[in-house]
């Protein structure tokens, strides 16, 4: 595939919603009350003095009106659909993300429209919470998020950071969970949910990581001593990630509450998830998550 932002789903809201009409039915329009095949266009009788709104079907079977919007995160938004699909490819494309005040002077949306817009954006890349575990070589860290002081890794003596807990599948996927305390209880119930046990785990000498051999083949590499690699124990693919996910957050973001920190993280994860592929890509992978991803969130007065 290829797209840049001059694409032509990104010009208009016709375009748009052509593109997405043959990403989401690419056999045919299919009714999304009902499942039924059987839909045709709804065209202005030519007695009548409403027009129609483009894109509009109706179901043969249930008789229920639709449009391809219908059960998306886009679904009742008065925000042009062509400035939805131009959100997702820029927020797939760029690096460390791209602030809502980027969004709105690049989409010509009102700051509050690119905020909602980018939450959305955002929703539709989470995971889904039914997911296989991570398999092979993964690594477990934690770093911290937020607060003014910067420094110890544990940022202790840093009351007002919070603490991220990353699985990085080596090659592979990563899973982020903001954590309350880095407490043993905490790491090595994650580290047991959502790793598979044939899996080996590499993490750093810190204490709550203690007895996990009990349950994994489990290697550490002792950054107290200075030592970055040992053999095979290393955590530089967590580290890389966490690096990522800082230069975003404080260079692009500069302020993320405690409480929006799981929808960044479930961004930088999704573009570390789909790292692989081209930008167009990405964002189409994330424009095939909106679907069945409805949801409105309160814009509050500061992001
Ligand atoms: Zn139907």
């Amino acid at each position: 595939m290829n797209a840049n932002i001059l694409s032509p789903q990104f010009q208009d809201k016709e375009k748009a919603r052509k593109y997405l009409e043959n990403m989401r039915w690419p056999n045919g329009v299919a009714c999304p009350h009902c499942g039924s095949l059987e839909a045709y266009k709804l065209e202005a009788r030519e007695e009548s003095k409403k027009p129609v709104r483009n894109g509009v079907y109706k179901c043969k079977a249930c008789r229920k009106q639709f449009t391809v919007t219908v059960g998306t995160i886009f679904e009742d938004s008065h925000i042009p659909l062509n400035k939805w699909l131009l959100a997702i490819y820029l927020l797939c494309s760029s690096k460390k993300g791209m602030s809502a005040h980027q969004l709105h002077r690049s989409l010509g949306v009102t700051y509050k429209s690119a905020w909602f817009m980018a939450h959305r954006i955002r929703y539709a890349m989470t995971q889904s919470p039914v997911i296989d575990k991570l398999q092979g070589t993964v690594e477990a860290d934690e770093t911290y998020i937020g607060g003014k002081h910067r420094g110890g890794k544990r940022g202790r003596g840093s009351d007002n950071k919070t603490p991220v807990f990353a699985l990085v599948e080596r090659g592979g996927r990563v899973r982020t969970f903001k954590t309350e305390q880095v407490t043993a209880k905490n790491l090595q119930t994650k580290i047991r949910e959502n790793v598979d046990r044939k899996a080996i785990v590499m993490t750093d000498e810190y204490c709550a990581y203690n007895n996990l051999g009990k349950d994994f083949e489990h290697y550490t590499v002792n950054h107290g001593k200075g030592e970055y690699v040992n053999g095979n124990a290393y955590t530089n693919t967590a580290e890389g990630f966490f690096s990522i996910l800082k230069r975003g957050i404080n260079g692009v973001y500069h302020h993320v509450s405690a409480q929006h920190l799981e929808k960044y993280l479930a961004e930088f994860g999704f573009r570390y998830d789909n790292r692989k592929v081209d930008d167009a890509v990405r964002a189409s992978i994330a424009l095939a998550q909106t679907n069945g991803k409805r949801l409105t969130y309160k814009v509050p007065a500061t992001a």
